[in-house]
């Protein structure tokens, strides 16, 4: 039995603290796509990554989380990964733990997850593999011989979905105008693979190192979000299998019409819980309220190491409610997730389309 999301209910009406924590481990990676944001962000100079026992200071400072979501950078560069999972997992007990990879490094991932697996046995555990394109697409935009690498590390992993049953895996997609046109047919690949139960698609967001990306067709991206609806609605598409997973297709549907209605109207068409109920960690310590990494709420650093300090702080509470006030907007699929299920009133909306799984 996995640990229920159901323990974070009160956060519907309580929003006092954070319940999604998205880490960016580090900022190595062994690619560099033209669409990663992450790599065009200033990093803080001569700042180091955050140590083994700086992160325990930190967990220890934090409560439950929902959802803990790694980031970086390649996730598995650091060679400290399952200790750093294992330090959340004690002490905060995500009911999920996302580890995002663009999948070269077979055995190292294999391996670290494999470890992960065997000790965090009440978090669910999910892998999301990148695959961006059918192979020539994916190779041109991740560096030949890629594709084949990521899909030997699909096959490694996938032998480990039938001894754990808390082990979820997914491919995600970015976005962007280089593979517009080739949607459908990453769909229809992705959709034939063994052992995936979700297909996630991330619309390209912040600052890239190929701005040309970003020239995308919105109405190519509605065409593919209504394809990834109907495949869910048809049956050609699974879900995951933690508990609660068809409430989650049913979110991904919801999100995906939001994000579209947002990239059109371009402000925050519903509230953003960003800084109450979602936080960024980078790996030199900065936290954020979310990864548009505009406004900065503090660092651990000088804080003690204690995020409620932080997050109690003048400059804090300042950014947290230029949010209230609609000053931003985004379309970070990782906060709609938050901004829906945490808000009553996109309800009736998601029975809805619950309804229709
Ligand atoms: S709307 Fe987007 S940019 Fe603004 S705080 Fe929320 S997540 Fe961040």
């Amino acid at each position: 039995m996995t640990y229920s999301t159901l323990r974070h209910l009160g956060s519907v009406i309580y929003k006092r603290k954070p319940i999604q924590l998205t880490f960016f481990l580090t900022r190595k990676c062994n690619s560099q796509c033209p669409f990663c944001f992450y790599l065009s962000s200033s990093p803080v100079q001569g700042s180091a990554e955050l140590s083994l026992g700086e992160i325990e200071k930190i967990s220890r400072s934090m409560g439950k989380l929902l959802w803990l979501a790694f980031s970086g950078g390649e996730i598995f560069l650091r060679d400290d990964l399952a200790d750093i999972t294992r330090l959340f997992y004690d002490r905060n007990k995500p009911s999920i733990i996302l580890f995002p990879t663009n999948g070269l490094l077979t055995n190292v991932i294999y391996e670290k997850i494999e470890t992960i697996l065997r000790y965090c046995r009440k978090s669910t555990i999910a892998v999301k593999l990148s695959i961006d394109g059918t192979e020539s697409v994916h190779d041109s935009l991740r560096g030949k011989g890629s594709f084949r690498r990521t899909l030997q590390t699909h096959s490694r992993l996938g032998t480990l979905l039938g001894r754990y049953g808390n082990f979820e895996l997914g491919i995600n997609t970015v976005f962007c105008s280089a593979n517009q046109d080739n949607m459908a047919d990453i769909i229809e690949f992705v959709s034939k693979m063994d052992n995936i139960n979700t297909h996630t698609v991330s619309l390209i967001r912040g600052d890239v190192p190929d701005s040309t990306l970003k020239d995308i067709d919105i109405t190519k991206y509605h065409g593919t979000i209504k394809l990834l609806e109907a495949n869910l609605k048809n049956g050609k598409s699974g879900f995951y299998r933690f508990k609660g997973a068809r409430l989650k297709a049913a979110q991904d549907i919801l999100q995906r019409n939001l994000i579209h209605e947002t990239a059109i109207q371009k402000k925050q068409v519903i509230p953003c819980f960003a800084g109450k109920l979602n936080m960024v960690l980078t790996e030199s310590g900065d936290v954020y309220p979310c990864e548009s990494f505009s406004e900065k709420l503090g660092n651990v650093r000088d804080s003690g190491y204690n995020v409620a300090k932080l997050l109690n702080s003048g400059n804090a509470k300042k950014v947290i409610r230029s949010i209230n006030k609609k000053r931003c907007f985004c379309t970070h699929e990782c906060y709609y997730i938050t901004n829906i299920l945490f808000n009553p009133k996109r309800y009736p909306m998601l029975i809805k389309e619950y309804l229709q799984l």
